[in-house]
């Protein structure tokens, strides 16, 4: 791989990223000629190199600057992974930019040499995960989503671009390494023994039932089909609610460099099966009862909102711009079945994943306590199994959280 790496590449540090920023033109409307700047390594990101950049005299004058390194950064030199992904990732930001601008941070430039590229800095937001392990609800974060959701998605397809602009789109975002992370990470290893599952002890019997159920494993392998298949549209492919910088006010997605062409369903059940994570977490996360309870509330409507602006606004941007001969009214709707139902199986492998895989989530693998761990983890399995096995029988966003909420964690087991 390291072959087709250009011979201008070098990772930045903190102190070298001060001479790049002045290098480059693009960014003379952020700095100006001779001023002081500061830069810091954010570097809590497994893939890549994080800096912000600002000036001594006004710290709102800032951008980021992410680099993509050639190996994986979790596992050292032992994992390579194309730094392509930097084009698309900044690729990805511009076409989401331009499509829905009020979630998306601005992209100054791309660097091809280099492989990075300079955005927005979104310093008066915080990651959402962090937010919600906190018990912070964000009132709009469903309104928001939801448009982000239905504009990315339903504009990126078939049922809006013209037939060569989608097939050199697919293209533009081919993606195969980090979609192989995906297949294997997500779809493939939770469900076999592999020395890279992360899940602990008090949790083996449930997940080596989970492995030996057959009838789960047939549902998972139509989960990766569609995944590898479906060049629906052009998704995000890695939008959790790490993915998520947030405030009471607004809402940016971030770090698109896993986006291809996949099943609409694999966002909306990213943003869904994440929302469901942190509902498992509070199990044990919040210790009062009626305080629970209500942020749960919180979590299951934010999902029902979210899913009926999605649906509105697809209206908006799609079907009302589409012929009604070739597309009528029950095709649309059965379309919209069918993320739906995507969603909730898709959504599902991520959480299972999360529980299972090498990757976790804070929301459940940051509980301290192994056997509060271990309840939030039992129910996070029997929410993701639930909805992947009953996603047939979905047909409102009312019915997935009704089958979500009905379930229990499994441990501590009765013996
Ligand atoms: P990675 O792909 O390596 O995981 P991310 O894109 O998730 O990297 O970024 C890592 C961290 O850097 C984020 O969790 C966030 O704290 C910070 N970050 C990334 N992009 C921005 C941005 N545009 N503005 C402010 N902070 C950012
Ligand atoms: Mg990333």
């Amino acid at each position: 791989m390291n072959k087709d790496i250009s011979p201008d590449y070098r990772p930045l540090d903190a102190s070298t990223i001060i001479d790049y920023v002045w290098s480059r033109p693009e960014l003379r409307e952020v700095f100006r000629e001779g001023e002081a700047l500061h830069a810091d390594e954010v570097g809590d990101g497994n893939l890549n190199l994080v800096f912000k950049v600002w000036a001594q005299a006004d710290p709102e004058r800032t951008v980021v600057i992410k680099q993509a390194l050639p190996y994986l950064r979790l596992v050292g030199g032992g994992w390579p992974l194309p730094v392509d992904r930097a084009r698309i990732e900044a690729e990805a930001l511009q076409v989401e930019y331009r499509l829905v601008p009020e979630h998306t941070p601005r992209v100054y430039f791309y660097d091809p040499g280099m492989y990075l590229f300079a955005m927005q800095n979104l310093n008066h937001h915080v990651i959402m995960r962090k937010g919600l392990n906190e018990g912070i609800k964000y009132p709009r974060f469903a309104q928001h989503i939801g448009v982000f959701l239905a504009r990315t998605l339903g504009m990126t397809s078939d049922l809006v671009l013209d037939y060569r602009t989608k097939k050199l789109e697919v293209a533009r975002f081919i993606n195969p390494e980090l979609c192989k992370i995906t297949e294997d990470l997500i779809f493939t290893e939770p469900y076999r023994y592999t020395e890279r599952n992360g899940f602990h002890k008090e949790l083996e019997p449930q997940v080596f039932a989970l492995q030996a159920d057959e009838a789960l494993r047939v549902e998972v392998a139509k989960m990766k089909e569609k995944f590898m298949t479906q060049a629906q549209a052009l998704i995000h492919g890695d939008l959790h609610t790490g993915s998520v910088m947030i405030n009471q006010e607004e809402t940016y997605v971030i770090d698109p460099e896993f986006a291809f062409y996949g099943p609409m369903g694999f966002d909306v059940g990213a943003v869904i099966g994440n929302l469901f994570l942190n509902y498992a977490a509070q199990e044990v996360r919040m210790k009062d009862p009626a305080q629970r309870s209500d942020f749960r509330k919180y979590l299951t409507d934010t999902v029902i909102e979210l899913w009926h602006v999605f649906e509105r606004e697809f209206q908006k941007v799609v079907w009302d711009q589409v012929d009604p001969i070739n597309m009528p009214r029950a095709y649309q709707q059965d379309y919209m079945l069918r993320v739906l139902q995507d969603s909730a199986g898709l959504g599902a492998c991520k959480m299972m994943r999360r529980v299972i895989g090498l990757a976790g989530v804070a929301d459940i693998r940051g509980i301290e306590d192994v056997h509060d761990r271990a309840i939030a983890g039992s129910l996070a399995l029997n929410i993701g199994q639930a909805l992947i096995m009953g996603r047939e029988e979905i047909r409102t966003i009312e019915d997935l959280v009704e089958v979500a909420t009905a379930c229990k964690p499994t441990y501590p087991w009765k013996s």
